[in-house]
């Protein structure tokens, strides 16, 4: 009697211990090295340090996306570029995120894709020196063109230069409370910026809840998610707490390249119109239409802005 009682036990133990599904999420953060940082080197370096520190002390892949047009500061273009290699030295991988990040839905194409070529002029030698290769392309705003000729036609020029673009599911509107985070900071007001952060970690969840949803709901089962979050002072210092809110659901961290082995990302991403998340252009192309309004959640005292 006593032995099935332990066998029973067992078995409801293991079962609790499955309930937590292992789940899988690449990290990936644009607008880098460094976005808004274009006088201060030396802030330029810290906030650099903090992201990359943070990815390295939790042993997490991550992929930047970096727009060129921060590393072009006069007098500082050496000490700027070095921060690329050093997030290459570390074994991270580099994408890229056009020179000056203009929008696909408001540029002419040829300037577009100018500004793809201009985007990778320092970083493509670096890669390619470190022995990899330069493989990922995101779109600024997430914006990949307003008609199905625009949108192909970049795709073409994206692929007779071995790009890939780089997805995204899970967006919380990091740069949302980034900026009321570098305002309060910038106003010497540590105790706000503290509540901007806290406030900030608690919407992770949100962010991650609602991407599982709506994965469940289109696909049957949760893809492997990818992240979208910047390269600014606010993830400098939260990017870890972060990602233990990330492990407590259960998350484990791929590269870009695993995330996107999964089935469901070998699809055509057709979708035209103003940015949004791979999951809402997969829900639209089946007839499903979802929403990942994770905007209109952020608490009012955060978006808010302050009286010009
Ligand atoms: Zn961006």
């Amino acid at each position: 009697m006593r032995s099935l009682f332990v066998l029973l036990a067992g078995a409801i133990l293991a079962a609790a211990q499955t309930a937590i599904p292992e789940r899988r999420v690449a990290i990936t953060i644009d607008d880098g090295p460094v976005q808004n940082e274009l006088k201060d080197l030396a802030n330029f370096q810290r906030i650099s340090a903090g992201l990359m520190g943070s990815l390295q002390a939790e042993k997490v892949p991550a992929t930047i996306f970096i727009n060129e047009r921060q590393l072009n500061v006069q007098g500082q273009r050496d000490g700027r570029a070095a921060v690329l290699v050093q997030w290459l030295d570390a074994g991270f991988d580099l994408g890229n995120h056009t020179y000056s990040h203009p929008s696909l839905n408001k540029v002419p194409l040829w300037q577009f894709e100018d500004n793809i070529i201009k985007g990778e002029v320092i970083m493509r030698p670096l890669v390619e020196e470190h022995g990899r290769k330069l493989v990922w392309f995101r779109y600024p705003f997430l914006d990949s063109g307003m008609s199905a000729e625009v949108h192909q036609a970049v795709l073409d020029f994206l692929r007779e230069r071995h790009y890939r673009v780089a997805p995204v599911t899970v967006d919380y509107k990091d740069y949302i409370f980034a900026g009321a985070y570098s305002r309060k900071l910038r106003a010497g007001d540590e105790e706000a910026a503290g509540k901007i952060k806290q406030a900030y970690l608690e919407y992770v969840d949100a962010g991650f809840a609602s991407a599982e949803k709506i994965s469940r709901d289109l696909l049957g089962y949760e893809l492997p998610q990818i992240l979208l979050i910047h390269c600014t002072e606010l993830n400098s210092v939260a990017l870890r707490d972060s990602i233990a809110r990330m492990r407590k659901r259960g998350y484990h961290f791929v590269t870009l390249e695993e995330a996107m082995n999964d089935a469901a990302y070998q699809r055509a991403d057709t979708f035209t119109g103003p940015g949004g998340s791979w999951l809402e252009h997969l829900g639209e192309a089946m007839g499903k239409p979802v929403e990942d309004d994770m905007e209109s959640g952020i608490p009012k005292w955060i978006t808010a802005r302050p009286p010009r």
